[in-house]
């Protein structure tokens, strides 16, 4: 397999004389020889930044760092690179100085919901752990630019320890999220341990990693990581592709490898304008991914943070996309697209509509060609009554151990067991008056 490439190896030579291949697939190699400034990009590139756009550049990358691998670098198409969406979500330009009215610098407000420091707990039965603050790339349209890149730092197992011990003293939680920046910043020893410690938690069921190293530093993925992850199984894996460019002969090896080893993938895209809001571009990736037994999972809404207006779409891209996706292709290549809420509500799944009309005998549906169908309802359906009453319904419930949250939101309306009939909001001023 010709993974060092003619462009690869006149970057490689250009950093370091005579580099060979086994060097430019070390992982740490790569990170040591990151691009970080203007000059090494434009040196590596012959690309050149001249005048006021260099000024406005330097101040850019003085907010929010610059940091490409030296592989993802080799992936910008030099000859086209204003349009190349390896160079749009690597280097960026002078854009992200605008700041709009309607943007924040925590936007989904994962810093309130954090009872602990390194911990969101949004969600009743599963957590995000913050376990690294960089990453081998900083991605020009990352969400958490508050957080990534300000202070480069691994945490210490002191610090980690914080929200392990969160974790270990809340029973709810089954799920635990290992975000950052990117966890596989964390050398294999130390995630060995984190992920040790999480797995010694009885109540946590399912671990899970989301990284972009297969997408910017594939060779990060190595036999011994893959050793030590294998250890504390079931772990899920999910990762950050947007492009079909980025799934390169490296990156088919890191994931194949990360498969073979067992760990489900998934992948989770975020909408970017010019770099892949296009119905044919994505569904080129989603085509890739599945047939790299990569699942997509998630399709995200730019997220309103500082400086990320230049790449926001419509919701209308999305919606036109996920109709060009549904029914269209393969029903497991369809990702969700999902609008993480301002202020923190969470992921809110948006879709065409389907269901035209409905009446108590027939649901009226449009399929993805535009052919309207009618499903008629069962004629005998005997409805539930459902008081959580499990002893005196012929269902089989049964739960053994296994915990239950009340039921909460829209769930808790449609239940029979709660009275609950309407969700009112706190500041309503027709509620208000009648107190
Ligand atoms: C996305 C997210 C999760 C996980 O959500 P899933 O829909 O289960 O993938 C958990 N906590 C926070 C704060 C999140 O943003
Ligand atoms: S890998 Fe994720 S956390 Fe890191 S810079 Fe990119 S988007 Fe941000």
């Amino acid at each position: 397999m010709s993974i060092f490439n003619k462009g690869q190896q006149s970057i490689a030579n250009k950093i370091e004389q005579d580099t060979n291949i086994s060097k430019w697939k070390d992982w740490r190699w790569q990170l040591k020889h990151s691009i970080k400034s203007i000059e090494k990009f434009e040196h590596l590139t012959g690309i050149d930044f001249k005048g006021s756009e260099r000024d406005e550049l330097e101040k850019t990358f003085s907010k929010f760092p610059l940091s490409i691998t030296p592989y993802y670098l080799s992936l910008i198409n030099t000859d086209n690179y204003r349009y190349d969406p390896v160079f749009k979500q690597s280097f960026g330009g002078v854009e992200e100085l605008t700041v709009h009215k309607s943007e924040f610098k925590d936007p989904l407000a994962e810093d309130k919901d954090s009872p602990v420091e390194g911990i969101t707990h949004r969600y009743p039965d599963r957590v995000l752990f913050h376990v690294s603050n960089i990453c081998s790339m900083y991605c020009r349209h990352c969400t958490r630019k508050r957080k990534v890149g300000d202070i480069d730092f691994i945490p210490s197992k002191e610090q980690l320890s914080k929200g392990i011990e969160y974790i270990k003293k809340t029973p709810a939680v089954r799920d635990v999220l290992l975000s950052g920046g990117d966890p596989l910043m964390l050398n294999d020893d130390h995630l060995d341990w984190l992920l040790g410690e999480l797995r010694a938690i009885k109540h946590v069921e399912i671990i899970r990693i989301g990284t972009r190293m297969p997408v910017v530093l594939p060779y990060r993925i190595t036999d011994e990581l893959i050793s030590v992850l294998k250890k504390h199984q079931p772990l899920w894996i999910n990762t950050h592709f947007n492009h079909p460019r980025e799934i390169t002969s490296s990156s088919r090896e890191a994931l194949a490898m990360l498969a073979d080893g067992g760990f489900p993938l998934g992948n989770q895209s975020v909408l970017l304008a010019e770099v892949n809001d296009c119905p044919r571009v994505m569904k080129a990736l989603v085509h890739k991914l599945v047939q790299n037994r990569v699942r997509p999972y998630y399709m995200y809404q730019c997220d309103l943070s500082e400086g990320l207006s230049h790449f926001r779409t419509p919701v209308g891209k999305g919606i036109e996309i996920m109709e060009s996706l549904i029914g269209h292709t393969t029903g497991f290549a369809v990702p969700t697209y999902v609008i993480d809420a301002p202020g923190g509500g969470g992921k809110i799944p948006v879709m065409p509509n389907y269901i035209i009309s409905w009446s108590t005998n027939k649901v009226v549906l449009r399929n993805y060609e535009g052919v309207i169908t009618t499903y008629r309802e069962p004629e005998s359906y005997e409805s539930k009554f459902c008081d959580r009453n499990c002893e005196e319904c012929n269902l089989e419930l049964q739960l053994g151990d296994a915990d239950e949250a009340a039921s909460l939101g829209i769930e808790k309306l449609l239940s029979d067991e709660d009275d609950t009939i309407s969700l009112i909001p706190g500041d309503n001023e027709r509620y208000k008056k009648r107190d």
